[in-house]
């Protein structure tokens, strides 16, 4: 165990909190086995119960027209492009009756930023799916997504959210907040809002009442340091938004503003002194490792120490300039959790991403600070787009997080307990309709290697039944 310069001991209890320079201590000096040990003790404390929660939800890109050029995406279509989509409103609703019909309570709506659509199509469609669907939570649009609509509309976020809110909105994702430090963002989110409005508009969000989440994508050409000062803005965004109709927290809501001038510049709040009203917050956080395949960031070479050096205050001109990204694996992505979870004390939840690390890094995440497997999702195409195919459904979610040690429950967006899953009819435990069966053809041949009479490129297909998780192919 190396040697803290500190006493983690009463940041476990939550007795005291991290400083940025011991979280940075924390990322650079401990070890990945005794981060996982104190981040578990924290989720431990703030989530005794018995259970670890999912939610079947349905994403929805509803279009992939944008006018951003972010350097890590491989969805985005320019219009006139041959495979360019909007999706009307009735093949959305044949999207939310396959969720609905499946036990799904959620969508999650988010497009590219199209500068062709109206605000009356959000309008209508958000009232077309809160009529046609009453029981279904919208969570939709991201804030680079209101920092656009308020170019093409000529609005502030503060009227578009109060206009989509009447019109059916629930709630707003996290998504686009990658890492806010200008020098990263500029150069991978070309064309997408600064770190500053995306955190105005989450500010502006909370100070309507209105739940979000909070995320951030590392493994790229971001410094451990960057993503430090990511977590700290969470942070105070998040005490900014817990106290402010709340007596006695002036003082730290001072200290926010004048930390973050940029995210109070615009969109200015006019208390009304109703201490009764609700004001909303970050409900969860999340982050996940930039996918490299087929993005033009992808492309950009690899960080070589032998050759660069260090890449945290380097002098290289590659990688000042973002020109070699530093990829995390599943320990990196383990470590920022961990730290993610010491660090974010008025944040509830953390959620695992197994879409990109995977069933069982999405497992073990339950252990390094994670509470929560996220969705269960019916839809997927940013994430896969970038070469990431993982796909698990409630059975798979429901064995992951009874194999770990906990009784599987499905969740709303308030992290309101649906179902918990105990008895034999659970999804995991009654018997499956269909038994899991794969070609041998089509499994990895990392995995199956030239085994004989398997796979050794010849015609021998055979059909075997494998104990793997995964639908009938
Ligand atoms: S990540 Fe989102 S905002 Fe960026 S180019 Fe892709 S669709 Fe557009």
């Amino acid at each position: 165990m190396n040697r803290l310069s500190f006493d983690i001991d009463p940041v476990i209890e939550g007795k005291a909190r991290l400083t940025d320079a011991q979280a940075l201590e924390l990322h650079e000096k401990a070890s990945l086995h005794d981060l996982g040990a104190w981040a578990h003790a924290v989720t431990q404390r703030l989530h005794p119960e018995p259970h670890r929660t999912y939610v079947i939800a349905r994403n929805i890109n509803y279009t992939n027209v944008c006018t951003a050029k972010c350097t890590f995406c491989a969805f985005r279509r320019d219009h006139g492009d041959t495979d360019a989509y909007t999706l009307d409103h009735e093949q959305i609703g044949a999207k939310i009756r396959e969720l609905i019909a499946i036990g799904g309570t959620q969508v999650l709506m988010q497009g590219g930023m199209n500068d062709r659509l109206p605000i009356e199509y959000y309008e209508d469609l958000l009232r077309y799916i809160k009529t046609s669907f009453p029981a279904v939570h919208i969570h939709a649009f991201s804030p680079p997504e209101f920092v656009e609509f308020e170019r093409f509309f000529g609005m502030d976020v503060r009227d578009i959210l109060r206009r989509f809110r009447a019109a059916g909105l629930h709630t707003v994702p996290g998504g686009g907040g990658e890492i806010f430090a200008p020098r990263v963002r500029k150069r991978i989110g070309i064309g997408k809002c600064t770190g500053d409005d995306w955190l105005r508009v989450m500010r502006v969000a909370h100070e309507e009442g209105m739940s979000t989440s909070c995320t951030m994508l590392i493994g790229h050409i971001e410094f451990v340091r960057d993503r430090i000062e990511h977590l700290a803005a969470l942070r105070d965004m998040q005490d900014y938004a817990l106290g402010l109709r709340r007596e006695g927290t002036e003082a730290r809501r001072h200290e926010v503003e004048n930390r973050w001038p940029g995210v109070f510049a615009k969109s200015l709040f006019v208390s009304t002194g109703n201490s009764q009203l609700t004001t909303g917050n970050y409900a969860a956080y999340i982050h996940w490792p930039f996918q490299r395949e087929n993005t033009p960031l992808g492309r950009a070479k690899e960080w070589d120490p032998g050759i660069h050096g260090p890449f945290d205050d380097s002098t290289n001109e590659d990688i000042l300039r973002g020109r070699v990204v530093r990829m995390a694996g599943a320990d990196e992505y383990l470590r920022v959790l961990a730290v993610s979870r010491l660090y974010l004390d008025n944040i509830p939840s953390i959620q695992s991403s197994w879409v990109t690390m995977g069933p069982k890094i999405g497992q073990l995440a339950m252990y390094y600070g994670a509470n929560d497997m996220g969705m269960v999702m019916m839809e997927e195409n940013v994430v896969s787009a970038a070469g990431t195919s993982y796909n698990l459904d409630e059975r798979e979610i429901c064995r992951l997080i009874r194999d770990a040690g906990w009784i599987p429950a499905q969740r709303d967006q308030f992290y309101t307990i649906l179902r918990l899953h105990i008895g034999p009819d659970s999804p995991d435990l009654r018997p499956p309709l269909v038994v899991p069966v794969r070609n041998v053809k089509q499994i990895d041949r990392q995995f199956i290697g030239t085994a004989p009479g398997l796979d050794d490129g010849g015609d021998r297909a055979v059909r075997i039944q494998l104990p793997l998780l995964g639908e009938a192919q």
